[in-house]
């Protein structure tokens, strides 16, 4: 796949979706002077992050290979899971919270292979099986778990599971960004500007009550 291809904001109709971050001002006010500007500035301006030592940050973000945020040793955690989805790791936010934490930075990217999980399922069934598993047992697990990690669209996904931490974890700051693969730049997806608009309330009433259940 060329280069062009993986830019979110040139392909995938995801460059209207998505805010730039080219300077300071950019960035949303509330997010100024805490990690999650750190973590900007080391992948948009090259401005590398000093590790203080103690955790600042917690990382949600994609298995995805082509993505490695880049941070320093002895800064954040990092909790990385399939499509950038916490469901069934909420115990980790437990522990980060207990270490002082109160920043979260849920990234998202675009060409995920969560998008693609359901032409995806009898691979996933056939490398379960080749690993000994009962083809039925296979077969109810990658059912089951589909439904959780799939999404239609990167950007939406990414919102899904915003608005499901909001609800469950509402005295932490969570930054949802979103990189694109081909330039490892952050970027803001826009819906979130009209979710600061917006009463607490409606944001809650769009969690699926499904989603606030932990696995
Ligand atoms: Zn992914």
């Amino acid at each position: 796949m060329s280069k062009e291809e993986l830019s979110a904001t040139q392909n995938f109709g995801f460059g209207s979706r998505l805010s730039q971050i080219n300077s300071r001002q950019d960035i949303p006010e509330h997010w100024l002077n805490t990690p999650i500007e750190d973590l900007i500035g080391a992948h948009n301006f090259q401005k590398p992050i000093v590790a203080s030592g103690e955790p600042a940050l917690l990382i949600v973000t994609c298995i995805e290979y082509r993505f490695q945020p880049e941070i320093p040793n002895m800064w954040a955690y990092v909790n990385r899971c399939a499509g950038g989805r916490l469901a069934g790791s909420e115990f980790s936010v437990s522990y980060i919270l207990a270490k002082g934490v109160r920043h979260i930075a849920l990234i998202g990217h675009n060409d995920c292979g969560m998008t693609k999980v359901v032409e995806s399922k009898p691979l996933l069934i056939e490398a379960l099986v080749s690993q000994r598993w009962e083809r039925d047992r296979a077969e109810d697990f990658v059912e089951q778990n589909a439904a959780r990690f799939m999404m239609q669209d990167e950007i939406d996904g990414q919102k899904r599971e915003f608005l499901r931490l909001r609800q469950l974890f509402p005295e932490v700051e969570i930054a949802p960004l979103f990189v694109s693969i081909a330039s490892m730049r952050l970027h803001i997806p826009k819906w979130y500007f009209d979710y600061l608009k917006a009463s607490p309330e409606s944001a809650q009433a769009k969690v699926r009550p499904e989603d606030l259940l932990m696995l």
